[in-house]
C-alpha cells in the first residue's frame, strides 16, 4: 500500500476529525500517502480530493464535524455509481480507502471491496447503532451534549412544576436516550427496541410519584419512537400537569468531542492503518470489551446488537 484514500460519510459526529487526524498521520509515519475525500462518496466521483500532509490536521482534534466535510451520495448505491467510484480510486493512484461513518458507508466500502479497492471501516455515528462495536466515534460527546441541555431544561421544568418530555437523537436505536435517561433521572424512558405502555409506564408511574412529593418530571423520547409532542398533549390531558415537548434535534450531532471520543477516535484511526500496512484488508475497527478489534466487513454487516434492558431495570428503580 503506497497511497490510501480517507472519507467521512453519513451523519457526522464529533470525533471523526480526530479519526482522519489519525490516519493521516499514523500514515504518513509509515510513509503512505493520504488522499482526502471530501463529501463522502460524492467527493470520489467527483475528483474533490486533496493530498493531505502533517499539518493539514493540525488544530482540527477539538473540533466538531468534519474537515473532509459528509454526504450522502446516491449514485453510489447504483453497481455503475460504484464501478465509476472504484474507477476513480485507481485514476487517483488510491490503494486503499479508510471510510468513517455508518453502516450504510460501510456497505459503501463493501463494494468497493468487491471491486478491488481494499476497504477498512471505522464507525462514527452518535446513535451508537453499529452492531460489531460496542462503541462508536461521537455517541459520548452527543450524550453529554443532551444531558448538559436536559439539565438546562431541568431547572425550568422543575420552577413550574411541569412535565419535560425531551427527544434525544438516535435513530431507530434506544441507546442515547437509555443512558441520558439514566443520567438525567427521567420517570419514562422510551425506546424503539422495547414497546410502552403508556398508562403502565408514564401516566401511573407519574401519579403514584406525585403522591410521594414529586412535582416536576423529565421523560425521554427516542427519536425512533418520536411523537413528543403527541406524547406531551396526551400527558397534560390525562393528568393535568402541564407538559412541553422539547426536541433536541442536531445541537446533539456538534460540539467539541469528549475525551473519550477523542481517544477512540485516534485509537481507530491507528488500527485502520495498521492492518493496511499489515496487507490486512476489508474490515470492520470495533471495540469490544474495551478493546480495539476489528471484524470481516462482511462479518460486521451482519452483526446484530441487542439493548440492555437491565439499564431500563436500573431507571425505573431509581428514577421515581
Ligand atoms: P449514519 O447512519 O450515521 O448517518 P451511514 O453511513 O449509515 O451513517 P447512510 O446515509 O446510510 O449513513 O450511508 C451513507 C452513504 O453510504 C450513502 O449516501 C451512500 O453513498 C453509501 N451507501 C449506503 N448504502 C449503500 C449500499 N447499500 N451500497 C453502496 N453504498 C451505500
Amino acid at each position: 500500500i503506497k497511497t490510501i484514500g480517507v472519507l467521512t460519510s453519513g451523519g457526522d459526529a464529533p470525533g471523526m476529525n480526530a479519526a482522519v487526524r489519525a490516519v493521516v498521520r499514523t500514515a504518513l509515519s509509515k510513509g503512505i500517502k493520504v488522499i482526502g475525500i471530501q463529501r463522502g462518496y460524492n467527493g470520489l466521483l467527483n475528483g474533490e480530493v486533496r493530498e493531505m500532509d502533517l499539518r493539514s490536521v493540525s488544530e482540527i482534534i477539538h473540533r466538531g464535524g468534519t474537515v473532509l466535510y459528509t454526504a450522502r451520495c446516491l449514485e453510489f448505491v447504483t453497481a455503475e455509481g460504484q464501478k465509476k467510484g472504484a474507477e476513480k480510486c485507481k485514476e487517483l493512484g488510491i490503494d486503499a480507502m479508510v471510510v468513517i461513518g455508518g453502516d450504510g458507508s460501510f456497505k459503501g466500502a463493501r463494494a468497493l471491496a468487491n471491486l478491488g479497492i481494499p476497504c477498512i471501516g471505522i464507525p462514527g455515528t452518535i446513535d451508537n447503532d453499529i452492531a460489531c462495536s460496542e462503541y462508536t466515534i461521537g455517541y459520548d460527546t452527543a450524550m453529554n451534549t443532551a444531558v448538559e441541555m436536559i439539565d438546562k431544561l431541568r431547572d425550568t421544568t422543575q420552577s413550574h412544576d411541569r412535565c419535560s418530555v425531551v427527544e434525544v437523537m438516535g435513530r431507530n436505536a434506544g441507546y442515547i436516550a437509555l443512558n441520558v435517561g439514566i443520567a438525567t433521572g427521567a420517570l419514562a424512558i422510551l425506546i424503539p427496541e422495547r414497546p410502552y405502555d403508556l398508562d403502565h409506564d408514564i401516566i401511573s408511574r407519574m401519579n403514584q410519584t406525585q403522591k410521594t412529593g414529586k412535582k416536576h418530571f423529565i421523560v425521554i423520547v427516542a427519536e425512533g419512537v418520536g411523537h413528543a409532542q403527541e406524547l406531551a398533549n396526551e400527558i397534560q390531558a390525562r393528568t393535568g400537569i402541564d407538559s412541553r415537548a422539547t426536541v433536541l434535534g442536531h445541537v446533539q450531532r456538534g460540539g467539541s468531542p469528549t475525551l473519550r471520543d477523542r481517544v477512540t477516535a485516534s485509537q481507530m484511526g491507528y488500527h485502520a492503518v495498521n492492518l493496511l500496512e499489515k496487507g490486512i484488508y476489508n474490515r470492520v475497527v470495533a471495540v469490544s470489551a474495551d478493546k480495539i478489534v476489528d471484524y470481516d466487513i462482511n462479518v460486521a454487516l451482519s452483526m446484530h446488537k441487542t439493548i440492555d434492558t437491565m439499564m431500563l431495570d436500573v431507571a425505573n428503580t431509581i428514577s421515581i
